[in-house]
């Protein structure tokens, strides 16, 4: 049976339509769910109870298990249980501009990138929409209060998992309930360039990153084995297309591997891959893991290497560092519980 917090409105729409009942009930379905997030059919009491029963009928109400929550100053981690015991991580991060919640999509993941700690289990399956929607329902009543922005870098590689990552977001966006706008909602990609393809012909105004994390195919491809299905000449090319066609800025993350991809000649060499890109680049500070040999690059490195770009006239920025006290900083998120 399909969960409800897997359909769309206009699917929503459908099915009532297909009840027999009439459209005006859809927004009012939809603002029990994500307004006054109840937990069953039977709490919306504006319903007959003919409708609630055939809903029951038809669609479930199941919700993931909340577990266990690690708090620190900006940051909490939550461990999800999904209904068929396999676990995810959430990361809740609060900015000055609002709180942003970090989603995972796969459990596991099969992209393999080598200073990754979320990689080392591989891809036991996608998740549905519901199950990516749910991690922000859960932790909007955890804290009660509304999430304002969505990132797509959790666990897992959202592009391999298109379909789901995009029923998410047309579930998060739509203005009668999360109504998180799509300027607010940004999605990670290790550069799958087909559905990079795909995306940019939707209508959506959603962000588009890209771990881009070296400057040129023979390193790219030692540290992230995609990079040997979709090499960087082609990856830049779509990303030109992209940005052409969108008219939207993409971001380039880049993180700072010390003696692997930090050094000024990959600065060169990046500014130059870039050039003239309506682009800018994220330079993000390694969290260390203890099961994985990379090392983060010091301050005084990144610092020399943004200001080369700096200098070079790409837009650049430092990524604030959010959650390492409690692992819940990229690329150190587990989908196993207690490992
Ligand atoms: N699969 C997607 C999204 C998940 S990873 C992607 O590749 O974009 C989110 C970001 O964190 C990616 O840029 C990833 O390369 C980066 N990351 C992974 N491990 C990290 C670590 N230990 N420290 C800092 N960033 C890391």
């Amino acid at each position: 049976m399909k969960n409800i917090f897997d359909y769309t409105f206009d699917e929503l729409n459908e099915l009532i339509l297909e009840l027999g009942e009439k459209s005006f009930r859809t927004k009012q379905i939809w603002e029990w769910l994500y307004i006054h997030k109840v937990t069953s059919f039977s709490d919306m009491t504006n319903l007959s109870k003919d409708l609630i029963s055939k809903l029951n009928d038809k669609v479930s109400f199941d919700y993931i298990k909340l577990k266990t929550k690690q708090e620190s100053d900006l940051t909490n981690k939550y461990l999800f249980e999904l209904i068929d015991g396999n676990f995810i991580e959430t990361v809740l991060m609060r900015h000055d501009y609002g709180l942003s919640i970090c989603v995972s999509s796969e459990v596991g993941c099969n992209m393999g990138c080598k200073f990754c700690e979320s990689g080392r289990l591989k891809k036991v399956r996608n998740l549905d929409a519901y199950e990516i929607v749910e991690q922000i329902m859960l932790i909007e009543k955890d804290l009660g209060e509304r999430i304002d922005s969505v990132v797509v870098m959790g666990i897992g590689e959202p592009f391999d998992n298109y379909d789901a990552i995009i029923r998410f977001i047309k579930i998060i966006n739509n203005p009668f309930g999360l109504a998180i706008g799509a300027r607010h909602i940004t999605v990670s990609t290790c550069g799958l360039i087909p559905k990079i393809r795909e995306f940019m012909m939707l209508p959506l105004q959603v962000n588009l990153a890209i771990s881009l994390h070296a400057p040129n195919d023979e390193l790219r491809s030692k540290i992230m084995p995609i990079n040997k299905v979709y090499p960087l000449k082609d990856l830049i090319e779509v990303l030109k297309e992209y940005i052409a066609k969108t008219n939207r800025r993409i971001t380039i993350e880049y993180v700072m591997l010390k003696e692997v991809n930090d050094s000024l000649e990959c600065a060169e060499e990046l500014s130059n891959l870039l050039r003239g890109m309506n682009a800018y680049v994220n330079l993000i500070p390694y969290n260390e893991t203890s099961h994985i040999e990379f090392k983060k690059s010091s301050k005084d490195q990144i610092r020399s290497f943004y200001d080369y770009l700096k200098k070079k006239g790409i837009n650049v920025t430092i990524r604030k560092e959010f959650g390492s006290l409690i692992d819940a900083a990229c690329g150190q998120l587990r989908a196993r519980e207690g490992d």
